[in-house]
């Protein structure tokens, strides 16, 4: 058995120190003051994930402590910044929003700007050179709306770097980007905009290099808003090492420049792999799948696609129709093509889960299904959903996010809806998404001001049980706080941090509602 080993020397001074530092747990320290002197020296060293290779898992990032949930991972800055694929107009020198029918058109290139500054802006001029050699104005954008032509900028920014930053360009290079698979694929949309830049554009580009940075981008890129409002995507040194799970341990964040803040968003076991999710975690199996075979090429094996009832949640199973008893899951495997019913044995091919889920989708997504119909009738939909799933599957999860956007009416009946809708929703990310994720904070947020709500109506209308409300505004407090907790660990100059005001504001609402609580009591006294 070991014993206890004497204290390690302080990085600082030498003498032993027992303070360990939060982050990396390696760096001892003999007091707190003696830590802040060995800051500046110590940030670089300081990390608490390393990256590592193995032949199933590729290169990849690994936690090499115990890390919990909120400590950082690492910040970084994009090494390339340029329109979504599909994107609405956009100016390609300040990146703001182009709404006017008769928008400006840079003087040499013809894609829309803003004016003739962002014409000449840094951001735009090496571009602005190759994209002026398409003449007959192929890839031009001509109306306001969407087009997918910007996806052309992000590949001939990535191109640019070998010329304009070759530290970038070499980072880029070692990326993975599946280049043989989308040569072989025959994408459409990969083949036109090599095309554009071998045959339109013509400015020497070599046409492998094409399909790498193409491919790199589409593995590799992140989305984040950018201080203009508009959506953009980054690409960055580092995020790209995290792999894919479908229940990710790492939250993003971005600010406004497209700087990325990776933390915990649950706690994570030294040596454990570090993972995002490449897709939306509220997405069924097949479409995840899907999306991961198609864009990223693999198929996912992650803790919850192995789990055939996603860990209890039945997210992408129906109730068996004959036995009804149990719900039809995946047969396992990895593969989705058969589901079995646990009990009676019933077989199911893919498409018949698909039928069962579009026709619901179909039936709810009629935009007046909502607005016609009165809260008992919606609450008796909801039940009537769980006879065919179970509560936390993706099709209730649908309807529930339709009805929270539809139902008007601030009244206790509606509140209280609304509040077991977001109880169900908390439900769900706690299984799906757990941890201090945004989504969860946002649930979080939402269940409190729907409890406040519910507790303001019911005051006011007289339908609650008036002892009740100490417990349910104190339930609501827990909520905010927890809310709080994940939304202060969101970057300073991120949008997300509005969500502290309204937080707090509710919050106070609620404190000055005890206060008026309490004093009634006082008076009854
Ligand atoms: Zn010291
Ligand atoms: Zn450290
Ligand atoms: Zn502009
Ligand atoms: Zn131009
Ligand atoms: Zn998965
Ligand atoms: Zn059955």
């Amino acid at each position: 058995m070991a014993t206890p080993t004497a204290m390690d020397a302080c990085n600082y001074c030498g003498a032993p120190g027992a303070l360990k530092c939060g982050r990396c747990h390696a760096a001892c320290y003999c007091s707190r003051d003696h830590q802040r002197l060995d800051s500046g020296d110590h940030r670089d060293l300081c990390k608490n994930y390393t990256s590592v290779s193995s032949p199933d898992l590729g290169e990849h990032l690994a936690a090499t402590c115990l890390i919990l949930p909120g400590n950082l991972i690492f910040s970084e800055n994009p090494i390339l910044v340029g329109p979504v694929a599909y994107s609405d107009l956009i100016c390609l020198g300040c990146h703001s929003a182009i709404t006017e029918e008769d928008f400006s058109k840079c003087p040499d290139c013809k894609w829309p700007v803003c004016s003739k500054v962002c014409a000449n802006s840094k951001s735009h001029w090496a571009e602005c050179d190759v994209l002026a050699k398409d003449e007959l104005g192929i890839g031009i954008p001509q109306h306001i709306g969407q087009t997918p032509r910007y996806d052309l900028i992000m590949l001939l920014r990535g191109l640019l770097l070998k010329e304009t930053d070759p530290k970038s360009w070499k980072v880029l290079m070692a990326m993975q980007s599946h280049k043989e698979i989308w040569k072989k694929d025959n994408d459409p949309f990969h083949a036109a905009a090599v095309k554009y830049f071998t045959e339109v554009c013509k400015c020497g580009f070599d046409e492998d290099e094409i399909h790498h940075v193409r491919g790199v981008i589409m593995t590799n890129c992140m989305v984040f808003k950018s201080d203009k409002g508009t959506s953009l995507r980054a690409l960055y040194p580092q995020f790209r090492l995290f792999n894919h799970s479908c229940i990710p341990n790492i939250h993003i964040s971005s600010n406004s420049d497209g700087e990325i803040t990776a933390r915990a968003a649950v706690t994570i076991q030294k040596n454990e792999q570090l993972c995002i999710s490449y897709t939306g975690t509220m997405e069924p199996l097949w479409q995840r799948q899907k999306y991961l075979s198609e864009i990223y090429k693999f198929q996912c094996q992650c803790k919850r696609c192995s789990d055939p009832t996603e860990f209890g949640t039945y997210f992408s199973s129906p109730r068996c129709p004959d036995c009804r008893r149990s719900f039809m899951l995946p047969s396992g495997n990895g593969s989705i093509n058969w589901w079995i019913c646990e009990t009676c044995g019933l077989r199911y091919e893919l498409i018949d889960v698909l039928q069962e889920v579009s026709d619901w989708l179909n039936r709810i997504d009629m935009s007046d299904f909502i607005g016609k119909r009165t809260v008992k009738q919606l609450n008796k939909d909801v039940d009537r959903m769980h006879d065919s799933f179970h509560p936390l599957h993706y099709v209730p999860l649908q309807f529930t996010q339709n009805l929270l956007r539809e139902i008007k009416g601030e009244n206790y009946v509606t509140f209280k809806l609304r509040q077991e809708i977001w109880e169900n929703h908390l439900e769900i990310c706690d299984k799906l998404e757990p941890g201090l994720t945004r989504r969860r904070g946002m649930v979080l947020f939402n269940l409190g001001a729907t409890i406040n709500g519910v507790v303001k109506s019911g005051i006011a209308e007289k339908e609650i049980y008036l002892p009740r409300v100490p417990s349910l505004l104190q339930e609501a407090k827990l909520f905010l706080l927890e809310a709080q907790r994940i939304f202060q660990l969101e970057p300073k100059t991120s949008r997300e941090r509005h969500w502290l005001y309204s937080i707090t504001s509710v919050y106070d609402e609620i404190e000055a509602m005890e206060r008026s609580c309490q004093e009634g009591t006082e008076h009854l006294e």
